[in-house]
């Protein structure tokens, strides 16, 4: 570990209880850990000493749901017919994608985009693999890329069964097979038991799952009524809503994650929020996908507890932040249907309960895991203080502001560049795996 690190004279945007903003102030780390968090100059020095002069220090931003994979789709010109809907998105873009991975494109891809994530300020994913041809082994390779990143993952394979139950079984298998590796013990990685979505499940592959996840005493996330397809499949199988049968399952509870959940209603909002689920919004891909406007001022109200991922698209989180802000605006003509403040919240330390970790990350307060972004703003055409620090987050900021990126207190972003791997041998590996990839993709 790493000795003594100071951050000083830099605009310290905590997201602590009292959404505290220091206008001029330090965080002094050791250990790992933050141990003091300060107003002013520091009175104590340290082994290293970083100056955040006309910087935005802030915690490291906590993606609550992605998938590490999607980075290989970026820029692939598939031959597909056009998707009319979500469930044709499905299938002629991610299954067929799914289908064609090898355990070197989740290792490859796992470091190309945890590297585009860190660079990007963001210190935490959530991510779900899924690669149904290449299971065993598969949350090896991602761990090992996080490890050596230095980034912090829940990481998961999604079980489903779209082709036979031989495929659920091999996906619960390799959960737990992770849950005993080696890679466990490393104060980077964890892991969550994933179920695909309920249209592609069985009610006894979701009470397996829900066991399993009891069992470990991990996290358990399923994709929730993203499409109506989802919702549409559990009325006409079950006569009930998505989130109604899941619930009969139980597979809901604190430590359930529920992706999107766009297509909920209130009946599924009261259920949601009695059994204290938390969600993960997903705005960007939704637009993307068409699929609909998740109801998450309502959510809000509620007290059910959302972060913010990415769904594997658009990694960087100011974009994310972003469109949180205004899709919801547009949705409901009301200007005033989500403000900057809860979406930097849902970005940290509403993101860090959705997972159980909010007692170590989230927010820049004393005795939490020294996870911290230094944003740049050098560039901000008005003055930054401690008033304007949050709007500019959210209205001026972009991953090409990250200067500085901490995890666990080790330095792996310096000045905008990774230190903890070879960015060229990254791209190069990524690259490698994305052309294979799409010319299996181009012969189907
Ligand atoms: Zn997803």
């Amino acid at each position: 570990m790493s000795g003594s690190l100071l951050i000083k004279n830099g605009v310290i945007v905590r997201e602590d209880e009292k959404q505290q903003v220091i206008d001029h102030g330090y965080v002094f780390i050791s250990d790992g850990k933050i141990k003091e968090v300060g107003e002013g100059d520091p009175t104590r020095s340290a082994d290293t000493v970083i100056d955040a002069a006309g910087c935005m220090v802030i915690p490291g931003i906590i993606t609550a749901h992605t998938h590490l994979y999607g980075i290989l789709l970026r820029g692939a010109t598939l031959n597909i017919r056009p998707p009319q809907d979500f469930a044709q998105v499905l299938q002629r873009v991610w299954w067929p994608a799914d289908e064609a991975l090898t355990v070197e494109d989740a290792y490859a891809s796992a470091l190309s985009a945890g590297a585009e994530m860190l660079l990007s300020g963001s210190t935490f994913y959530a991510d779900t693999y899924s690669g149904p041809n290449s299971i065993e082994g598969s949350l090896e390779a991602i761990a090992d890329a996080t490890v050596k990143l230095g980034i912090r993952g829940v990481i998961a394979f999604e079980v489903t069964e779209r082709h036979s139950a031989d495929e659920a079984e091999a996906g619960l298998v390799e959960a737990e097979q992770f849950a005993r590796s080696e890679y466990m013990k490393s104060e980077l990685v964890s892991m969550m038991v994933s179920i695909h979505a309920s249209f592609t499940v069985s009610d006894e592959l979701i009470e397996r799952s829900v066991e399993l996840a009891k069992k470990l005493d991990v996290p358990l996330t399923i994709h929730t009524s993203e499409g109506l397809v989802d919702l549409y499949h559990n009325l006409e199988r079950y006569g009930e809503r998505t989130v109604e049968r899941l619930d009969r399952l139980g597979a809901l509870g604190p430590k359930t994650v529920l992706a999107h959940c766009v297509h909920v209603n209130e009946t599924e909002l009261d259920i949601m929020e009695q059994r204290g689920v938390a969600v993960a919004h997903n705005p960007m891909s939704n637009m993307l996908n068409a699929v609909g406007v998740a109801p998450v001022a309502e959510m809000l109200e509620r007290g059910i507890r959302v972060g913010l991922g990415n769904d594997g698209w658009i990694f960087d989180p100011f974009e994310n932040m972003r469109t949180a802000l205004t899709i919801h605006r547009l949705a409901s003509g009301n200007p005033s249907a989500m403000g900057p403040e809860q979406v930097l919240r849902m970005a940290t330390i509403e993101g860090a309960k959705c997972y159980g970790v909010e007692q170590s990350l989230g927010s820049l307060e004393i005795g939490k895991q020294a996870d911290i972004t230094i944003v740049d703003g050098s560039r901000l055409p008005t003055p930054l203080t401690a008033e304007t620090a949050v709007g500019h987050l959210l209205n001026s900021i972009g991953n090409r502001d990250v200067r500085d990126v901490i995890v666990g207190g080790k330095t792996v972003v310096r000045n905008g560049h990774l230190e903890s791997y070879d960015l060229s041998e990254i791209t190069r590996r990524s690259r490698t795996s994305a052309e294979t990839l799409w010319n299996k993709l181009a012969r189907d």
